[in-house]
Protein backbone atom coordinates (compact mmCIF):
# COMPACT_ATOMS: atom_id res chain seq x y z
CA UNK A 1 0.00 0.00 0.00
CA UNK A 2 1.46 3.47 -0.56
CA UNK A 3 1.99 6.11 2.00
CA UNK A 4 -1.20 8.34 0.70
CA UNK A 5 -3.13 4.69 1.02
CA UNK A 6 -2.29 4.42 4.48
CA UNK A 7 -3.00 8.39 5.29
CA UNK A 8 -6.35 7.79 3.92
CA UNK A 9 -6.83 4.63 6.09
CA UNK A 10 -6.13 6.71 9.08
CA UNK A 11 -8.24 9.26 8.31
CA UNK A 12 -11.23 6.83 7.46
CA UNK A 13 -9.86 5.22 10.55
CA UNK A 14 -10.07 8.78 12.95
CA UNK A 15 -13.34 9.85 14.81
CA UNK A 16 -11.04 12.80 15.87
CA UNK A 17 -8.65 14.80 14.26
CA UNK A 18 -6.88 17.63 14.07
CA UNK A 19 -4.94 19.41 11.94
CA UNK A 20 -1.34 21.56 12.96
CA UNK A 21 1.22 24.06 11.19
CA UNK A 22 3.94 26.02 12.07
CA UNK A 23 4.73 28.78 14.53
CA UNK A 24 4.65 32.47 13.04
CA UNK A 25 2.57 30.67 10.08
CA UNK A 26 3.04 32.31 6.86
CA UNK A 27 0.29 31.81 3.74
CA UNK A 28 1.63 27.82 2.89
CA UNK A 29 1.15 27.24 6.37
CA UNK A 30 -2.28 28.77 6.72
CA UNK A 31 -3.42 28.10 2.97
CA UNK A 32 -2.59 24.21 3.20
CA UNK A 33 -3.93 24.14 6.75
CA UNK A 34 -6.85 25.42 5.42
CA UNK A 35 -7.47 23.30 2.18
CA UNK A 36 -6.92 20.30 4.42
CA UNK A 37 -9.55 21.31 6.76
CA UNK A 38 -11.77 22.30 3.79
CA UNK A 39 -11.18 19.41 2.06
CA UNK A 40 -11.86 16.59 5.10
CA UNK A 41 -15.18 18.29 5.87
CA UNK A 42 -16.36 17.99 2.22
CA UNK A 43 -15.10 14.42 3.27
CA UNK A 44 -17.42 13.71 5.96
CA UNK A 45 -14.68 14.28 8.84
CA UNK A 46 -15.42 17.02 11.59
CA UNK A 47 -11.61 17.77 12.18
CA UNK A 48 -10.65 20.77 14.45
CA UNK A 49 -7.96 23.18 13.27
CA UNK A 50 -5.69 25.14 15.33
CA UNK A 51 -3.38 28.35 14.85
CA UNK A 52 -3.01 30.10 17.64
CA UNK A 53 -2.12 33.48 15.74
CA UNK A 54 -1.72 33.81 12.10
CA UNK A 55 -2.11 37.17 9.69
CA UNK A 56 -5.50 38.65 8.96
CA UNK A 57 -4.60 38.83 5.15
CA UNK A 58 -5.51 35.40 5.43
CA UNK A 59 -8.66 35.88 7.03
CA UNK A 60 -10.62 36.33 4.30
CA UNK A 61 -9.84 32.28 2.90
CA UNK A 62 -13.18 29.87 3.51
CA UNK A 63 -13.91 28.93 6.72
CA UNK A 64 -10.75 31.07 8.63
CA UNK A 65 -13.75 31.82 10.71
CA UNK A 66 -13.76 28.46 12.31
CA UNK A 67 -9.57 28.07 13.16
CA UNK A 68 -9.57 27.55 16.81
CA UNK A 69 -6.74 28.84 19.30
CA UNK A 70 -6.88 26.18 21.54
CA UNK A 71 -9.04 22.95 22.14
CA UNK A 72 -10.57 20.82 24.96
CA UNK A 73 -9.73 17.62 23.29
CA UNK A 74 -7.22 15.69 25.25
CA UNK A 75 -6.43 13.05 22.74
CA UNK A 76 -6.81 12.82 19.15
CA UNK A 77 -7.01 10.12 17.50
CA UNK A 78 -4.97 11.54 14.14
CA UNK A 79 -3.02 14.98 14.36
CA UNK A 80 -1.63 16.01 10.97
CA UNK A 81 1.01 18.61 10.19
CA UNK A 82 1.42 21.04 7.41
CA UNK A 83 4.26 22.96 6.49
CA UNK A 84 6.30 22.05 9.36
CA UNK A 85 9.89 20.74 9.16
CA UNK A 86 10.20 19.94 12.94
CA UNK A 87 8.32 19.18 16.07
CA UNK A 88 9.76 22.31 17.75
CA UNK A 89 7.88 25.10 15.26
CA UNK A 90 4.88 23.33 16.27
CA UNK A 91 5.70 25.36 19.51
CA UNK A 92 2.52 25.46 22.40
CA UNK A 93 0.43 23.21 20.26
CA UNK A 94 2.92 20.33 20.05
CA UNK A 95 1.24 18.71 22.82
CA UNK A 96 -1.89 17.68 20.38
CA UNK A 97 0.74 16.32 17.93
CA UNK A 98 2.66 14.17 20.81
CA UNK A 99 -0.48 12.98 22.55
CA UNK A 100 -2.69 11.81 19.45
CA UNK A 101 -2.58 8.38 18.96
CA UNK A 102 -1.68 8.45 15.24
CA UNK A 103 0.61 11.23 13.62
CA UNK A 104 0.74 12.32 10.02
CA UNK A 105 3.47 14.75 8.72
CA UNK A 106 3.11 16.11 4.91
CA UNK A 107 5.87 19.19 4.40
CA UNK A 108 8.05 20.31 2.15
CA UNK A 109 11.26 21.09 3.46
CA UNK A 110 14.58 19.82 2.97
CA UNK A 111 15.03 19.86 6.74
CA UNK A 112 12.05 17.87 7.52
CA UNK A 113 12.70 15.41 10.88
CA UNK A 114 10.13 12.91 9.81
CA UNK A 115 8.54 13.18 13.11
CA UNK A 116 5.45 11.64 12.33
CA UNK A 117 4.51 8.09 12.03
CA UNK A 118 3.29 8.26 8.73
CA UNK A 119 5.57 11.02 6.19
CA UNK A 120 4.69 12.65 3.08
CA UNK A 121 7.60 14.97 2.48
CA UNK A 122 8.41 16.47 -0.90
CA UNK A 123 11.28 18.83 -0.54
CA UNK A 124 11.33 19.55 -4.71
CA UNK A 125 7.76 20.63 -3.90
CA UNK A 126 7.78 24.96 -3.87
CA UNK A 127 4.64 24.81 -1.68
CA UNK A 128 3.57 22.20 0.72
CA UNK A 129 0.17 23.02 -0.76
CA UNK A 130 1.16 22.05 -4.22
CA UNK A 131 1.43 18.68 -2.28
CA UNK A 132 -2.03 19.00 -0.45
CA UNK A 133 -3.18 19.73 -4.51
CA UNK A 134 -1.99 16.08 -5.23
CA UNK A 135 -3.18 14.41 -2.49
CA UNK A 136 -6.49 15.42 -2.76
CA UNK A 137 -6.47 14.29 -6.37
CA UNK A 138 -5.30 11.06 -4.99
CA UNK A 139 -7.88 10.89 -2.32
CA UNK A 140 -10.64 12.07 -5.10
CA UNK A 141 -11.57 14.82 -3.47
CA UNK A 142 -13.35 18.02 -5.43
CA UNK A 143 -10.77 21.00 -5.37
CA UNK A 144 -13.82 23.59 -4.81
CA UNK A 145 -13.23 27.08 -5.90
CA UNK A 146 -12.52 27.63 -1.54
CA UNK A 147 -10.04 24.87 -1.39
CA UNK A 148 -8.63 25.98 -4.80
CA UNK A 149 -8.15 28.84 -3.46
CA UNK A 150 -6.70 28.04 -0.33
CA UNK A 151 -3.81 26.13 -2.41
CA UNK A 152 -3.33 29.09 -4.71
CA UNK A 153 -2.27 30.74 -1.72
CA UNK A 154 0.02 28.76 -0.55
CA UNK A 155 1.86 28.88 -3.92
CA UNK A 156 1.67 32.36 -4.20
CA UNK A 157 3.35 33.18 -0.99
CA UNK A 158 5.84 30.74 -1.46
CA UNK A 159 7.27 31.36 -4.60
CA UNK A 160 7.36 34.88 -4.19
CA UNK A 161 4.61 35.25 -7.13
CA UNK A 162 6.05 32.21 -9.18
CA UNK A 163 8.90 33.87 -8.97
CA UNK A 164 11.41 31.35 -7.13
CA UNK A 165 13.16 28.45 -8.00
CA UNK A 166 11.38 25.09 -7.47
CA UNK A 167 8.29 26.73 -9.60
CA UNK A 168 7.31 23.70 -11.54
CA UNK A 169 5.26 23.19 -15.03
CA UNK A 170 2.13 21.53 -12.54
CA UNK A 171 2.31 24.88 -10.69
CA UNK A 172 1.46 26.76 -13.67
CA UNK A 173 -1.08 23.99 -14.65
CA UNK A 174 -3.35 24.39 -11.65
CA UNK A 175 -3.23 28.03 -12.16
CA UNK A 176 -4.18 27.37 -15.48
CA UNK A 177 -6.90 25.23 -14.30
CA UNK A 178 -7.94 27.36 -11.25
CA UNK A 179 -8.56 30.14 -14.35
CA UNK A 180 -10.44 27.43 -16.63
CA UNK A 181 -12.83 27.60 -13.61
CA UNK A 182 -13.52 31.18 -12.86
CA UNK A 183 -10.96 31.91 -10.09
CA UNK A 184 -9.47 35.37 -10.02
CA UNK A 185 -6.06 34.99 -9.94
CA UNK A 186 -5.33 38.34 -10.17
CA UNK A 187 -7.47 39.28 -7.39
CA UNK A 188 -5.69 36.51 -4.76
CA UNK A 189 -2.70 37.39 -5.90
CA UNK A 190 -3.35 40.83 -4.50
CA UNK A 191 -4.40 40.21 -1.41
CA UNK A 192 -2.12 37.88 0.12
CA UNK A 193 1.26 39.59 -2.11
CA UNK A 194 1.22 42.59 -2.82
CA UNK A 195 -0.97 44.68 -0.16
CA UNK A 196 0.74 45.97 2.54
CA UNK A 197 -0.02 46.46 5.93
CA UNK A 198 0.57 49.78 7.32
CA UNK A 199 2.76 48.66 9.99
CA UNK A 200 4.57 46.39 7.68
CA UNK A 201 5.55 49.42 5.21
CA UNK A 202 7.12 51.31 8.36
CA UNK A 203 8.74 48.60 9.55
CA UNK A 204 9.79 48.16 6.07
CA UNK A 205 10.98 51.45 5.91
CA UNK A 206 12.71 51.23 9.28
CA UNK A 207 14.66 48.39 8.20
CA UNK A 208 15.65 49.90 4.47
CA UNK A 209 17.31 52.91 6.42
CA UNK A 210 19.39 50.22 8.29
CA UNK A 211 19.98 47.88 5.39
CA UNK A 212 23.82 47.54 5.46
CA UNK A 213 26.23 46.10 2.88
CA UNK A 214 28.81 43.55 4.20
CA UNK A 215 31.47 41.75 2.87
CA UNK A 216 32.30 43.99 -0.29
CA UNK A 217 28.08 43.99 -0.99
CA UNK A 218 27.82 40.07 -1.00
CA UNK A 219 25.84 40.44 2.19
CA UNK A 220 22.90 42.41 2.82
CA UNK A 221 21.95 42.88 6.99
CA UNK A 222 19.41 44.83 8.78
CA UNK A 223 17.24 44.48 11.77
CA UNK A 224 14.10 45.29 13.66
CA UNK A 225 13.91 45.74 17.17
CA UNK A 226 10.92 45.14 20.06
CA UNK A 227 10.07 48.92 20.17
CA UNK A 228 10.11 49.46 16.34
CA UNK A 229 7.33 46.91 16.44
CA UNK A 230 5.69 48.08 19.25
CA UNK A 231 5.83 51.89 18.10
CA UNK A 232 4.14 50.72 14.71
CA UNK A 233 1.29 48.35 16.68
CA UNK A 234 2.77 45.37 14.69
CA UNK A 235 1.04 42.16 14.55
CA UNK A 236 1.41 38.72 13.27
CA UNK A 237 2.99 38.55 9.85
CA UNK A 238 4.09 42.78 9.73
CA UNK A 239 7.38 41.56 9.21
CA UNK A 240 7.23 39.49 6.36
CA UNK A 241 9.04 40.75 3.07
CA UNK A 242 11.83 42.62 4.80
CA UNK A 243 14.46 39.85 4.18
CA UNK A 244 13.72 39.91 0.28
CA UNK A 245 14.46 44.01 -0.25
CA UNK A 246 18.57 43.09 0.47
CA UNK A 247 18.42 40.10 -2.14
CA UNK A 248 17.21 42.09 -4.29
CA UNK A 249 20.28 44.13 -4.67
CA UNK A 250 22.91 43.36 -7.60
CA UNK A 251 26.24 41.94 -6.41
CA UNK A 252 23.87 40.50 -2.82
CA UNK A 253 24.41 36.71 -2.47
CA UNK A 254 22.86 36.61 0.86
CA UNK A 255 20.26 38.46 2.91
CA UNK A 256 20.24 38.62 6.54
CA UNK A 257 17.60 39.81 8.58
CA UNK A 258 17.07 39.64 12.55
CA UNK A 259 13.96 40.44 14.35
CA UNK A 260 14.14 40.86 18.13
CA UNK A 261 11.11 39.36 19.85
CA UNK A 262 10.57 37.93 23.73
CA UNK A 263 11.76 34.52 22.85
CA UNK A 264 15.11 35.67 21.46
CA UNK A 265 16.63 37.00 17.74
CA UNK A 266 14.18 35.08 15.26
CA UNK A 267 16.17 35.36 12.16
CA UNK A 268 15.50 35.03 8.46
CA UNK A 269 17.98 34.32 5.75
CA UNK A 270 17.80 34.13 1.89
CA UNK A 271 20.38 33.38 -1.13
CA UNK A 272 20.53 34.22 -4.79
CA UNK A 273 23.01 31.37 -6.77
CA UNK A 274 25.17 29.14 -4.30
CA UNK A 275 24.93 29.65 -0.28
CA UNK A 276 23.12 26.94 1.39
CA UNK A 277 21.47 29.29 4.32
CA UNK A 278 19.45 25.77 5.06
CA UNK A 279 22.86 24.51 6.37
CA UNK A 280 23.91 27.69 8.54
CA UNK A 281 20.47 27.71 9.97
CA UNK A 282 20.98 24.15 11.05
CA UNK A 283 24.48 25.12 12.44
CA UNK A 284 21.91 26.98 15.35
CA UNK A 285 18.88 24.61 15.59
CA UNK A 286 16.99 25.69 12.55
CA UNK A 287 16.37 24.68 9.08
CA UNK A 288 14.52 25.48 5.88
CA UNK A 289 15.56 25.84 2.42
CA UNK A 290 18.80 26.21 0.70
CA UNK A 291 17.48 29.39 -0.57
CA UNK A 292 15.15 30.74 2.29
CA UNK A 293 15.65 29.37 5.94
CA UNK A 294 15.36 30.46 9.33
CA UNK A 295 16.53 29.86 13.27
CA UNK A 296 15.69 31.38 16.52
CA UNK A 297 18.82 32.25 18.74
CA UNK A 298 19.76 33.57 21.74
CA UNK A 299 21.81 36.67 22.09
CA UNK A 300 22.20 40.75 21.25
CA UNK A 301 21.21 41.13 17.87
CA UNK A 302 24.69 42.19 17.59
CA UNK A 303 26.07 38.81 19.37
CA UNK A 304 23.73 37.27 16.59
CA UNK A 305 24.48 39.48 13.58
CA UNK A 306 28.65 38.33 14.13
CA UNK A 307 28.08 34.31 14.67
CA UNK A 308 25.90 34.39 11.29
CA UNK A 309 28.31 36.22 9.39
CA UNK A 310 31.23 34.14 10.63
CA UNK A 311 29.71 31.21 9.26
CA UNK A 312 28.51 32.95 6.33
CA UNK A 313 32.16 34.14 5.41
CA UNK A 314 33.09 30.79 5.20
CA UNK A 315 30.79 29.49 2.31
CA UNK A 316 30.91 33.33 0.04
CA UNK A 317 32.91 32.70 -3.44
P1 LIG B 1 11.25 32.76 7.18
O1 LIG B 1 12.53 33.47 7.02
O2 LIG B 1 10.70 32.82 8.56
O3 LIG B 1 10.27 33.16 6.11
O4 LIG B 1 11.58 31.24 6.93
C1 LIG B 1 12.21 30.78 5.77
C2 LIG B 1 12.09 29.27 5.69
O5 LIG B 1 12.81 28.67 6.75
C3 LIG B 1 10.65 28.77 5.81
O6 LIG B 1 10.48 27.68 4.95
C4 LIG B 1 10.56 28.35 7.25
O7 LIG B 1 9.62 27.34 7.40
C5 LIG B 1 11.98 27.90 7.57
N1 LIG B 1 12.30 28.21 8.98
C6 LIG B 1 12.24 29.42 9.58
N2 LIG B 1 12.61 29.34 10.89
C7 LIG B 1 12.92 28.05 11.12
C8 LIG B 1 13.35 27.32 12.28
N3 LIG B 1 13.55 27.91 13.45
N4 LIG B 1 13.55 25.99 12.14
C9 LIG B 1 13.34 25.38 10.95
N5 LIG B 1 12.93 26.01 9.83
C10 LIG B 1 12.72 27.32 9.90
MN1 LIG C 1 5.73 28.10 5.93
MN1 LIG D 1 6.01 26.27 2.88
Amino acid sequence: MSTLDNMLEEINKANSIVILTHENPDGDAVGTALALYNALKQYGKNPDIIIPEYPQIFAFLANAQEIKKESEVEKYDLAISVDCSDIKRLNGFAKYFEDAKSKIVIDHHSTNTMFGDINFVNPDAPACAQIMLVILEHFNIEVTQDIGTCILTGIITDTGGFKYQGVTPETFEFVAWLLNRGINVSKVYRKVLQIKTKPNFELTRNANNRLEFLEDGRVAYTYITKKDEEEVHAQNGDHEGIVEIGRDVENVEVSIFIRETDEGCKVSMRSNEYVNVSDVCLMFGGGGHQRAAGVLMQGSIEQVKEKLLYQVRGQLK
